[in-house]
């Protein structure tokens, strides 16, 4: 897209001065942004986005300030407090703000805390979801979050805790028996931990799993894996955060619709991948 890319004919919204979009960039690749969360990139006067959004979609709000609240996992970062702080003082004192944050804002990034103090402040918000990481990084990778022959719910479960630190909080027995596939968002730092956890809970040594990081950039790496050597293949691979984590045999559908590897020439390793571990009795 170029600068003179303009918006289909329609009755978009107007940011005004005081309000604050609180607005999903989508996992990383520019294209996935949704066409609101565009039209706000045309209008805001200050753009406050965190370390996820990539560069590329700041270039498309030339006009605004561009603020970078990043958080990310383990480096110093700006409390959650004085960034809502800042979006209060920005929209008090007549801003069209966007703040853009990685993914859809109310999927494990803290969009419900912001919305509500921006609300309980008396500043106007509007709510502009995206396409989250877990659902659309691993689209990117070829493995539909949900697939009829394997599940019919999935859980989506972040790595960290309340302190940010371990995922002990959580019940993963109940995460294990919940759902066929499991979606883990920053589950990298603690990824040994997650899997033994689940392997604890019952959950088979061979199930397949997948990490795809950075995805839908063209930074993206997927490394297909099981469970029980997933913590030994992150480690001794080099990818790095950030980072969706799969459990489950939906992962087994790569094998076909890895359609980023069609596109630079590998064909389909399977066509029917899920056909090959369907025990006797199930089909
Ligand atoms: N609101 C975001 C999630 C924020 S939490 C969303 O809906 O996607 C941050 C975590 O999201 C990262 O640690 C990682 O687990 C995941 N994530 C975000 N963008 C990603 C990407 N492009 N590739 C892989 N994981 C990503």
């Amino acid at each position: 897209m170029n600068g003179s890319t303009r918006l289909p004919a329609g009755n978009w919204p107007t940011l005004l001065p005081g309000w604050v979009w609180l607005c999903g960039a989508g996992p990383g690749d520019p294209g996935l942004l949704t066409l609101h969360a565009y039209s706000g990139l045309q209008q805001a006067d200050t753009v406050v986005h965190d370390a996820l959004v990539e560069p590329a979609i700041l270039e498309w709000a030339p006009q605004a300030r561009h603020v970078y609240a990043g958080k990310r996992g383990g480096k110093p970062s700006p409390k959650q407090r004085d960034i809502t702080l800042l979006l209060i003082e920005l929209a008090r004192s007549g801003n069209r703000v966007l703040r853009l944050k990685g993914g859809d804002p109310f999927v494990f990034g803290r969009g419900g805390e912001e919305a509500q103090t921006l609300i309980s402040n008396g500043i106007p918000v509007r709510i502009i979801p995206g396409i989250s990481a877990g659902i659309g990084g691993l689209a990117y990778a070829g493995i539909p979050v949900t697939h009829r022959d394997v599940n019919q719910s999935v859980t989506f479960v972040t790595g960290h805790d309340q302190t940010g630190k371990t995922p002990s909080s959580l019940d993963w027995q109940a995460i294990a028996n919940g759902s066929e596939v499991i979606v883990i968002y920053m589950g990298m730092l603690h990824a040994r931990r997650i899997c033994n956890a689940l392997l604890d809970a019952g959950r088979p040594y061979d199930e397949p799993c997948a990490v795809v990081t950075s995805a839908t950039t063209s930074r993206q790496m997927v490394l297909e894996t099981a469970l029980g050597v997933m913590a030994d293949d992150i480690e001794s691979s080099e990818i790095s955060p950030p980072a969706i984590l799969c459990v489950g045999r939906n992962v087994l559908m790569r094998q076909v619709l890895d359609w980023q590897g069609m596109l630079s020439g590998t064909p389909p390793r399977n066509l029917d991948p899920l056909d090959q571990t369907r025990s006797p009795e199930a089909s």
